[in-house]
């Protein structure tokens, strides 16, 4: 599993506008994008990450949620095989801080972020934002 580095945390701004992206890496069943994004099926309620080997739902069907929580809240449950809700409890602490960025960079990908800005609004240093990202996964 490749980690994501500060760079491609940036990527991932591009990604809202291209669910395409996002939806690739759910046929692909690609890990490395675990813990970043979760993918929701409307026809079972239930939530994966995106390498679970379940079999790819219709496309017409799924929504893509950056937060366990937010899939919850919309009453999605998390599927028994890959099991979304106990990857997130391995995290440490930091997540917390990079899940922030995310949601940000999710909520409002149209302003122009900078590492500066950034860390300003989660409330850490540059460079200690920069070493988590690059750190992150
Ligand atoms: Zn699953």
């Amino acid at each position: 599993m490749l980690p994501l580095t500060f760079s491609q945390y940036f990527q991932e701004v591009i990604w809202m506008k291209k669910p395409e992206k996002l939806w690739q890496a759910v046929v692909q069943c690609d890990q490395t994008y675990d813990g970043s994004f979760y993918y929701a099926v409307k026809t079972t309620g239930i939530f994966c990450c995106p390498s679970c080997k379940s079999k790819t739902p219709k496309k017409e069907n799924v929504t893509f949620f950056f937060r366990i929580k937010d899939a919850i809240r919309s009453n999605y449950r998390p599927c028994k095989r890959c099991r979304p809700d106990l990857h997130q409890r391995t995290y440490h602490p930091h997540e917390e801080v990079i899940r922030e960025v995310k949601g940000l960079l999710e909520s409002e990908y149209d302003q122009a972020w900078t590492l500066q800005k950034l860390s300003e609004s989660v409330g850490i240093s540059p460079g200690y934002l920069q070493r988590l990202l690059q750190n992150a996964q």
